[in-house]
């Protein structure tokens, strides 16, 4: 059995990563997405398996047994992938901030990273405050997203800019297919 790829969704937050790696999982079969743990509050409506919700000490308890695959701290809050366990034939798909992308990149040179950007920063700061974060949130997480894009586009294997739901997602779903495709 082939090794299963490793797909990497990046960008900075209100890029709309989330909603992209949605379409791509209800059109395409055999993706295992991970959970992360994170130490970050749940926000208001947010889904109670978004992640695993943790206090600080279990999240460094963790680091130190070794249980993640990549971990950092974001924004004052821990945030990390556990050791991914893929059922058969499936891909792994990891949604995460940059610096764990690095991580993930030097641990397995292999994995594929796609890095998603917003279509601009005004629709940006929209979709952040539509989540319901306070202003001074989302200031720091658009200040994050200037360095997070230079970075992101120099390390990305496919940039996508997500304006258009259907034409970001037929993009992601070739790049995957090309990707499974070639490992063939
Ligand atoms: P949020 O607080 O908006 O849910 O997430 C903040 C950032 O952390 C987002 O860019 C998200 O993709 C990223 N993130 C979520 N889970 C992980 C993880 O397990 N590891 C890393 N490195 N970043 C993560």
């Amino acid at each position: 059995m082939p090794e299963p790829l490793i797909i990497i969704v990046s960008g900075p937050g209100g890029a709309g990563k989330g909603t992209l790696v949605d379409e791509l999982l209800r059109l395409e079969s055999g993706i295992w997405v991970s959970r992360s743990w994170t130490t970050r509050a749940r926000r208001e409506g947010e889904a109670e398996d978004a992640y695993v919700f943790v206090d600080r000490e279990s999240f460094e308890a963790k680091i130190a047994s070794g249980g993640f695959l990549e971990w950092t701290e974001f924004l004052g809050n821990y945030y990390g992938s556990p050791m991914p366990s893929p059922d058969d034939n499936h891909d792994v798909l990891l949604e995460i901030e940059l610096h764990g992308a690095q991580q993930v990149k030097q641990r397995h040179p292999e994995a594929l990273l796609v890095f998603v950007m917003p279509p601009s920063r005004e629709e940006q700061q929209r979709r952040l405050l539509g989540r319901g974060d306070p202003q001074h949130h989302v200031e720091k997480r658009l200040r994050k997203a200037e360095d997070e894009e230079k970075l992101g586009g120099e390390l990305a294997d496919l940039v996508i800019v997500n304006d258009d739901l259907a034409r970001a997602t037929r993009e992601l779903r070739d790049f995957v297919g090309a990707a499974r495709a070639s490992r063939r």
